[in-house]
């Protein structure tokens, strides 16, 4: 679903209306039509609008949005009380018929994966390899928080009441699989829903609230919802950062907000709202240990995997290796042989643009600035390059896309304990290289760190592993696997530390959707 290069669509005459197609050509002209929010579809509000600036998606170089944004706050204030109007049907909707709803929300979802891929490789620039994962994750959620909907009425002597309105606001790193698990699970607890994008992948989540939408829209009647809460429980608002995404956070009548991103924001947030429910995953910097034990072969792919799928553009992501004894000392054989394979793994990564499936390693979403610059052009002392980092300026001008946004990865040797490299989330395509002599030391420089969100321990050793399980300070921990890529209901998401602001459930796992209202006991209700 591209739509027209850069240069016909950039005139900002995007202003089709209510279809969302603008100038950019028959590919997006359908997905608007049936779909409608609330701050492209109301006369009033319409009056105001002005036209976004489309966002040039680093992946392919092509415009991709046309989705309008808000430019006043009463745009915004006309969404929150159409949400708070369509909350009162949708909480006295059963749960059962809720879930009948979220797995029609899943149906919508499986049956445009090809849409939803193409976003995802157009906008925040994912390899199809990284995408098409991630429309199964978010059909995983729909139908696993349906289930969870269901389980809301099976708990005995208990009544839950949902929080009500719930601003979801996701990262663009995951921009539809998180988004869909946020919003189905407020759906499943039975709250309506103001689903803001991200800046740099507005289509991305566009297209899975049109899912959404559509699937709610497929069985309203059939669970007697009427035609104006099914438009209206969720509602895709694209509301630029600053004052105006202030005034919607700190809305009197948002109930909720749950947020993916980076420590900083989750912080603001929680302060614009004190007393008031903030849940956030936020920010890892995660390490992968790998001891004399392990299968070597199987610890240098996984950590190709852990380190550069989405040029290490995850929370999730393995930032730092720790090298337990022989593997980290070249003198050995052991150390000399790991070495050479994770360098010629790290130089044999084919990158470029997504639109090219030869590529593994697609663009940076967000040109390299600040911390990931630093980590991309700078040693700290003692450290030196296994593997250098190169902006390839004639590849993404070849492809159409901003040269700072193409990097190819980096090895970054003898990371030392403190340093910034150690202690830094940087999100992105560098891999740093610690050593320890056991795993003692291994787990010290590990927990260190202020975040806790993945790890993982490459062992064939039964004590090491239960060792490191026991003192591993980390919401998802993984025993001879890649660190990223948690499976809804398997390996539930969440961190620990730092990685977590406000107390909650993990994602994709029990509870979760049990902990978005309050629970009251059946006599003290009268
Ligand atoms: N759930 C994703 C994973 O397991 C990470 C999400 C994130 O980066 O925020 O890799």
């Amino acid at each position: 679903r591209f739509a027209a290069p850069a240069a016909d669509a950039g005139s900002g005459t995007a202003g089709a209306g209510t279809a969302g197609a603008g100038t950019a050509g028959a590919g997006t002209a359908g997905a608007g039509t049936e779909f409608r929010n609330a701050v492209d579809t109301d006369p009033a509000v319409a009056a105001h609008r002005e036209w976004a600036k489309a966002v040039v998606g680093p992946g392919s170089g092509y415009v991709s949005v046309q989705a309008p944004e808000a430019t006043r706050t009463a745009q915004i204030d006309d969404a929150v009380a159409r949400a708070v109007a369509a909350q009162r049907a949708w909480a006295a909707v059963a749960p059962a018929d809720r879930a009948t709803a979220l797995r029609a929300v899943a149906r919508q979802l499986e049956t445009r994966r090809t849409d939803l891929v193409a976003a995802m490789v157009h906008e925040p620039g994912k390899t199809v390899a990284e995408a098409d994962p991630e429309v199964s994750e978010a059909v995983d959620f729909a139908n696993y928080y349906a289930a969870s909907a269901e389980a809301l009425e099976q708990v005995d002597g208990a009544v839950f009441t949902p929080d009500g309105v719930t601003l979801v606001t996701p990262p663009w790193n995951f921009p539809v699989a998180i988004p869909t698990g946020g919003v189905v699970a407020a759906l499943a607890a039975g709250s309506a829903v103001l689903a803001k994008p991200a800046p740099p992948t507005p289509r991305c989540y566009e297209l899975a609230v049109e899912a959404t939408v559509a699937g709610i829209a497929e069985v309203a009647d059939q669970i007697g919802l009427d035609p104006q809460t099914a438009r209206d429980v969720v509602q895709f608002v694209r509301v630029p950062d600053g004052d105006l995404g202030q005034h919607l956070v700190t809305h009197a009548d948002v109930a909720r907000v749950v947020l993916t991103g980076s420590i900083e924001t989750a912080e603001m947030f929680a302060g614009w709202r004190p007393e008031r429910p903030v849940l956030a995953e936020t920010s890892g910097k995660n390490a992968l240990v790998v001891t004399p034990s392990a299968d070597l072969d199987l610890a240098v792919s996984d950590l190709m995997k852990s380190a550069f799928g989405h040029a290490g553009q995850k929370c999730s992501a393995a930032s730092l290796v720790i090298l337990v004894g022989s593997v980290g000392d070249a003198t050995t054989e052991t150390g000399k042989r790991f070495r050479r394979q994770l360098v010629d793994a790290v130089r044999s990564l084919d990158v470029g643009v997504p639109t090219d499936l030869s590529h593994v390693m697609g663009p940076l979403t967000e040109p390299a600035t600040g911390k990931l610059e630093r980590a991309l052009t700078t040693l700290e002392p003692g450290e030196s390059w296994l593997v250098k980092p190169r902006r390839l300026d004639d590849a993404a001008k070849a492809a159409g896309i901003a040269p700072e946004r193409l990097w190819s990865p980096g090895l970054r040797d003898g990371v030392a304990p403190g340093s910034f490299f150690h202690l830094t989330e940087v999100f992105g395509p560098v891999l740093g290289i610690m050593r320890a002599t056991d795993l003692d030391e291994a787990l010290r420089l590990q927990n260190q760190v202020a975040f806790g969100l993945t790890a993982g321990i490459h062992s064939l050793d039964d004590d090491e592993i239960a060792t490191w399980l026991d003192r591993v300070e980390a919401g998802n921990v993984y025993v001879n696997r890649h660190i990223t890529g948690a499976i809804v209901q398997r390996q539930s998401f969440g961190g620990w530390k730092a990685s977590a602001v406000g107390p909650g459930a993990k994602a994709g796992g029990p509870n979760y959707v049990a902990q978005l209202g309050a629970w009251a006991d059946d006599a003290a209700v009268v």
